[in-house]
Order: C-alpha cells, then structure tokens, then sequence
C-alpha cells in the first residue's frame, strides 16, 4: 500500500494543483494535511504580529474551504497547529507513509522548513517530491537559469514572451482516497492562533474577501465576464476606490487559492470570446512581475530582507526610526494622501498598488526611515502579503532591488493631483 502526505502550503486549492494530483496519480491514498506552522503567528523583529488579524482570518478561511472541497472527492484535510518538521515525521510513522508531496518555496525562512523536514525524512527512509505551482512560468520553463536570469525585469520579460509559452492547467482531481482511520481535529481560531481577541474590519473596505479556492474562483468569472472589468484593466487599475479597478486577485493568489495559469487561461479565452487589447496583456504583464519577484528573490535569497538589498556596497542608511514608523502607520504624519492610505491598510488590510508605491516611498524616501519596517509591517497587515512580491516591491522602491533608475521618487502632491483630484479618496479615508 503507497500512502503519500500532501502537505498543503501556499497552495491552497484542488484546481491547477500539480502537488496534489501527482500524489494522487502515484499512490493507492493520501493524506492531504495543513499545518499551521505556530511560527507564522509570532512577533517580528520590529515587533509586529507575524501574520496579521486580517490575514490569520483570510487563511483560516482558505484552509476551511479547501477541507470542504476535498471532503466533496471523498477526502479530508488534516489540520495540525504547530511545528511541521515535528508533525510530518509522526504522521509519516504512523500511517506508513513512503512519500511526502510539497510546493517548493524560495525564500531563506521557507526553504528552513523544508530543508528542516527533509532532514527528519532522511532518517525515516521517507521520500519527497517537491512541486512547483505559485507562479505562471515554472523554473523549468525559463530560457535562462536563476543565477543567470536578467536583474532588469524588462529584459526578463522580453526574453520570456519571446521564448516561453504556458502550461496547461493541471485537471482537477475527480476522487481521492484518504486512511479510514484517519484523525480529524478541528481548526483552530484566530484567537488560538494569535492569542487576541475578534476584530472588525471597516465597511468602507475595497472588497469583502473572503478566504478559499471557491470565493477565488467566484472573482475571477464576477471580474472577467459578469462585470466585463477585464476590456477596461489598463485604464482603471491606477484607481483607489471600489472593488473593479483592479482585479483584487492578489490575496487568493498568495495563499495559492487561485492559480496564476487558470487567470491567463481565461484571459485568452476572453480575448477569443469578447476582445483582445491592451489591458487583457497588461493583467499577464502584471502576473509576469509576480513571476519575476519570485524567481528574483530565489536568486538574490537572504540579500532581499537586508536594507542594502541587492547591493554590494553599503548605500546611505535609513533609521530604525520608531517614532515616524508609528506615524505613518497610524495615518498622522500630516500628508493627508499618505495618511488616507495608510488608513485604509490599517483599517482593512488592503490598499491599492498606486496606494502602496506613494507610502512606501513617502516612509524610505521623505521620512528616511529603513524600508525593512515598512515591509514588516505590510508583512503583518496586507490580506493579500506575500513575501517575494512584498519584499521584491519595497527593495524596488527603497532603491536596493530590481530597479534599475537609482532615484526612484514619488511626489507626493504630483501623485495626489494625478490619482485623487477631486480628493474624494482622501475624504473617503480621513473622515
Ligand atoms: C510596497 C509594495 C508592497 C507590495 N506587497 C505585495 C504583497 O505582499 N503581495 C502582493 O500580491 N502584491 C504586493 N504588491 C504588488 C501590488 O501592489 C499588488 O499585487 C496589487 O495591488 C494587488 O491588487 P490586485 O490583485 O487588484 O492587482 P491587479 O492590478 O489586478 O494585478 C493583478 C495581479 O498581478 C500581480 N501584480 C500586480 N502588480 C504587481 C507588482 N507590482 N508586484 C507583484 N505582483 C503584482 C498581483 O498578483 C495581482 O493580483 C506590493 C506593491 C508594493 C509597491
């Protein structure tokens, strides 16, 4: 009998999921397991929660709703609380498991996992197989190895559009089996987790997310062909209120409830269906960023989460400025489109990619204060974070990452009088 674990990470769905149907495909059951990694909801280093309120909610709803759409093949989930290189090794003695399926992941943090649980699998006998299912293109797919690919991300996507063509969505899994015997606990609450009590999120929100692969699925048809928002994507996703000026995709996306290859394959069928422009190749464009973090911050590694970034010398240092950290995060540094934004993350987790570029480069560039807090605390408060896109983002705009202009500023009435001028974002956000 082949038993095989699942080990869901940030792939948290049954659609386009290469981890799970290869397991299926090479086993007679599985066991698909979540483990709430109690690491993840710890302090920072400059002392926020690790794992937000807002997010702790967002996952818990993504895990709940994966449990359901594998209980509707015929299977379960596992939810464990704890420390994965300890829960893995049990369960592996306890069910005689030969094999353990994964997503791999490219940062310093998870790769420790990883590497942390392959050592306990070693001593068991137990093999693994690590899946790659977060991004458009896979490492495999790229005309260039890591180390060498372009720092540049125009050269990055010339070269890709030019050479690479997309695979096909995985099918989704039609029956899994699962051990009879199996022990399901329940999941924990956000208040186990973080150890806080509720909240409330502020009803002015962009959009009412909600976690989970079938609220995911439920944006990408209501974005693309109910509302018809794809035809007008390069004209509005500069704008601040409202849920379709942009797709809102990125919290699914990050959590992997969502994958990146099923969006561009609707994408081409509307194109076929309804109209082929500019924006439907701009919301690819704008995937192929995500891409291009994510293989970047696999080359570049432990250099991404240093405030000199990617950069060999030392370049001028920013303060761990505490004082102006709380003001920009509290919304009062008295630059009302900057605190309007910030009002809006603090308030409801998210705030749009215009928003994010004006405060990021407002905290490193005005209040000259070290762009690593400013990232850690979008790690903690983003629903949508995600650590290759957060840090990629902020190393960009702090001047130590892939940009290659080294002055990179934003003026901040400029933005305001382009983005917001009839300052009706600005009233919405500081009333
Ligand atoms: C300082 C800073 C921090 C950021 N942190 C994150 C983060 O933690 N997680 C995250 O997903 N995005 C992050 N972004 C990128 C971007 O702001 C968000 O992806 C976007 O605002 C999410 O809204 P949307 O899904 O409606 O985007 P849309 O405009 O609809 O774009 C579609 C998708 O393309 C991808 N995308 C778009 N712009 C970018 C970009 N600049 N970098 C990478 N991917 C992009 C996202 O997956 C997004 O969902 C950050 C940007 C900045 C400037």
């Amino acid at each position: 009998m082949k038993t095989k674990i699942v080990w869901f990470r940030n792939d948290l769905r049954i659609h386009d999921n290469a981890t799970l149907s290869t397991a299926i495909n090479n086993s007679d059951e599985i066991i698909p397991l979540y483990i709430f990694d109690v690491r993840q909801f710890q302090t920072t280093h400059f002392g926020f929660k690790k794992t937000g309120v807002v997010r702790t909610q967002f996952l818990l709803e993504s895990v709940q709703n994966l449990q359901y759409n594998l209980q509707q093949l015929g299977g379960n989930l596992i939810v464990r609380v704890g420390i994965p290189e300890f829960i893995i090794p049990e369960l592996c003695k306890r069910y005689n498991v030969t094999s353990v399926y994964f997503s791999k992941e490219v940062t310093p943090e998870e790769v420790r996992v990883e590497n942390a649980v392959e050592k306990e699998l070693i001593k068991l006998g137990v093999n693994w197989k690590e899946e790659w299912t977060s991004t458009l293109l896979t490492k495999d797919d790229l005309p260039f190895s890591i180390p060498k690919m372009p720092d540049v991300f125009t050269t990055f996507r010339t070269k890709v559009e030019h050479n690479c063509s997309y695979a096909d969505v995985v099918p989704t899994p039609v029956k899994i089996n699962i051990p009879k015997d199996i022990t399901v606990e329940e999941l924990p609450t956000v208040e186990r987790l973080l150890h806080s009590q509720n909240y409330t999120i502020d009803k002015r929100r962009a959009i009412g997310f909600k976690g989970g692969e079938t609220e995911a699925i439920k944006r990408l048809n209501e974005y693309v062909w109910e509302r018809n928002c794809l035809k007008d994507y390069f004209e509005t996703r500069n704008g601040l209120i409202g849920e379709d000026y942009s797709s809102k995709f990125s919290a699914w996306l990050a959590l992997g409830c969502l994958s990146p290859r099923l969006i561009y394959k609707e994408a081409k069928q509307y194109e076929v269906q309804r109209i082929k422009n500019k924006s439907t190749y701009w919301l690819i464009f704008e995937l192929l960023w995500r891409d291009f973090f994510r293989f970047s911050a696999q080359k570049n590694y432990t250099k991404l989460f240093t405030e000199n970034g990617f950069n060999d010398a030392d370049k001028a240092k920013n303060e761990d400025d505490f004082v102006n950290l709380e003001k920009w995060i509290n919304g009062v540094t008295g630059v009302d489109f900057v605190d309007a934004n910030m009002n809006e993350l603090r308030l409801t987790g998210f705030m749009s990619n215009r928003g994010r570029q004006i405060t990021a480069s407002y905290l490193v560039n005005d209040l000259k204060v070290n762009w690593l807090m400013g990232a850690e605390y979008f790690e903690s408060q983003l629903i949508d974070y995600d650590v290759c896109s957060n840090y990629g983002n902020w190393a960009y705009i702090a001047g130590v990452g892939n940009d290659p202009r080294p002055d990179r500023y934003f003026n901040i009435d400029k933005q305001a009088a382009s983005y917001d001028p009839q300052k009706k974002y600005r009233q919405l956000w500081l009333s």
